[in-house]
């Protein structure tokens, strides 16, 4: 595969760029091999819904799993098949997860960057991936970046992943190692939902901090669980490390 090299302008929400992307078009699903397909918590918690696996389920048959060399968090990534580096859910007629596909898929060919800038102030800037085997940049298809993000159905991918951001920010600003425990309700609270519920269930979680209300929203919805799960992350192990 190309190295992908990004174009030296940097986008914001009402920039434009020309890109169009479609069945039939010569490069199709080229851009599904040999990818480093990270997923987010919100990813994860898609896909492995859409394939009705359990996260253990899902981690064993098509993921590999590590901590990040500087961050120390799990770092959940799909893994390619072997014999031919395509992504396992690449097929003939395309992508056998569209409607669940992971956001770094939908944002392509453009790179979100989030951060915080020297006076603390959030920032999102946007830029466009090259690679010479995706033609869709010589489409002639004006588009600004924020129509992108919701013909492309980000929204609620960038809400979620922007909470799992703010947990990586403060962990970049942690002077200390996580500990054992802490690394351990990090991962269930991410990509393990199912022992987070029982942990919550079972009352082996500190609560004082939410209502019972909020709780019992976490408990009926997957994807509330993953929100509550990331605000707890915040409100205890990093909460001292967070941007004021
Ligand atoms: S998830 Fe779908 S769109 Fe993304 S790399 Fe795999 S096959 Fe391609
Ligand atoms: S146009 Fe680019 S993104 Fe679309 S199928 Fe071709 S390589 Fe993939």
């Amino acid at each position: 595969m190309d190295q992908p090299v990004f174009d030296h302008r940097q986008l914001t929400l009402d920039d434009v760029f020309e890109f169009a992307c479609y069945p039939g078009i010569s490069c199709y699903n080229l851009c599904c091999y040999d990818v480093n397909l990270v997923l987010s918590p919100y990813d994860f918690l898609r896909l492995r819904r859409a394939l009705k696996l359990s996260s253990e389920e899902f981690i064993s048959r098509f993921a590999e799993l590590h901590l990040g060399d500087v961050t120390q968090l799990p770092v959940v990534a799909v893994k390619m098949n072997p014999h031919d580096f395509s992504c396992p859910f690449l097929r003939t007629e395309g992508c056998a997860v569209y409607p669940d596909r992971p956001s770094s898929c939908r944002t392509y060919p453009l790179a979100r960057f989030t951060g915080r800038d020297e006076e603390g102030k959030p920032f999102e800037i946007y830029r466009i991936i090259r690679e010479t085997h995706c033609k869709g940049h010589f489409e002639k298809r004006p588009i600004s970046v924020r129509d992108w993000i919701k013909e492309q159905g980000l929204e609620p991918y960038y809400q979620f992943n922007d909470l799992f951001g703010e947990i990586v920010f403060a962990r970049q600003h942690m002077d200390r190692p996580l500990s054992a425990d802490e690394l351990d309700l990090i991962y269930l609270a991410c990509y393990g939902l199912e022992s987070f519920r029982k942990r919550l269930e079972e009352g082996g979680l500190p609560l004082d901090i939410f209502s019972e209300e909020e709780i019992q929203k976490a408990l009926a919805d997957d994807f509330e669980l993953l929100k509550f799960g990331l605000r707890y992350l915040k409100e205890t192990i990093f909460k001292e490390f967070l941007p004021k």
